[in-house]
């Protein structure tokens, strides 16, 4: 058994598919214990049943700060400690913004802005006690703004504007904040896209090249929380190389 992360804990949010699945394995094989959340309580329950090592599932909603609350509470009652915290929670709601349903706007930033902002809120008393890492899912659209992903953007631009502040502010005390910014990885959360048009689009984009597997992310995430402690790797960006 792989033992990098030996005695390690980690929380993965989003973790019932796509990068959170394949990252909470990745963790859990390097031999962290992993509390893992989202709402999907059966997806979650699947997932404990595969890990490698020990896992905890929770049920989480990050746009509810309670939630977020009890589950970094519950992650420290069973495991004793929280070091590594995966904010990956997000959704992505596609569309233009002439005639948008604001709804979905409102689900986006409550989602990947407010629930990460929470999630990290929560984790960082206990991060700050273990000198921890803060790993943010972000995305390529955290750097580059496209025509109908503009409040996805928004949101993302979002994430990497906190997340250099909380370097800034927590690095001096030995807690690291990694960036992570994907470009497209087949997952579900195409699938979510309501606008028949954009769903379609995103198909067709996915079917035009080779994408990332959640599994590329989740390897990047595993490089970034085993280096050394004076090794902060602030930012990584990974693109299909099909990807434009
Ligand atoms: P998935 O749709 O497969 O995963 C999204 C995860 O977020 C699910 O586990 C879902 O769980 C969870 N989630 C959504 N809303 C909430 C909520 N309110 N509370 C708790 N969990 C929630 O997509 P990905 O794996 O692709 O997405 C993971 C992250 O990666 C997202 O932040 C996304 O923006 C980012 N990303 C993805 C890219 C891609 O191409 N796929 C590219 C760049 C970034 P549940 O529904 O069970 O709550």
């Amino acid at each position: 058994m792989n033992t990098t992360l030996q005695g390690k804990v980690a929380l993965v949010t989003g973790a019932s598919s796509g990068i959170g699945e394949a990252t909470a394995l990745a963790l859990s094989a390097a031999g962290a214990r992993v509390a893992i959340g989202a709402r999907r309580a059966d997806r979650l329950k699947l997932l404990t049943g595969r890990a490698p090592g020990e896992m905890l599932a929770l049920d989480l909603d990050v746009t509810d700060q309670e939630s977020v609350r009890a589950a970094v509470a519950a992650t420290v009652e069973r495991f004793g400690a929280l070091d590594i915290l995966v904010n990956n929670a997000g959704v992505m709601l596609s569309g233009p913004i002439a005639g948008a349903d604001t709804a979905e706007w409102t689900r986006m930033v409550q989602t990947n802005l407010l629930g990460s902002m929470y999630t990290v809120h929560a984790a960082l008393p206990h991060l700050l006690e273990r000198r921890g890492v803060v790993l943010q899912v972000s995305s390529t659209s955290g750097r580059t703004a496209s025509a109908y992903s503009g409040v996805y953007a928004a949101t993302k631009f979002g994430v990497n504007a906190f997340s250099e502040a909380l370097r800034q502010e927590v690095t001096a005390q030995g807690v690291r904040v990694v960036v992570v910014e994907p470009g497209f990885v087949a997952t579900e959360l195409a699938g979510h896209i309501t606008d028949p048009a954009m769903r379609a689009a995103a198909r067709e984009m996915a079917g035009s090249m080779r994408t990332l597997r959640p599994e590329d992310i989740a390897a990047a995430v595993l490089y970034a929380v085993t280096q050394p402690e004076h090794v902060a790797v602030n930012e990584l960006l990974i693109r299909p190389t099909d990807q434009t």
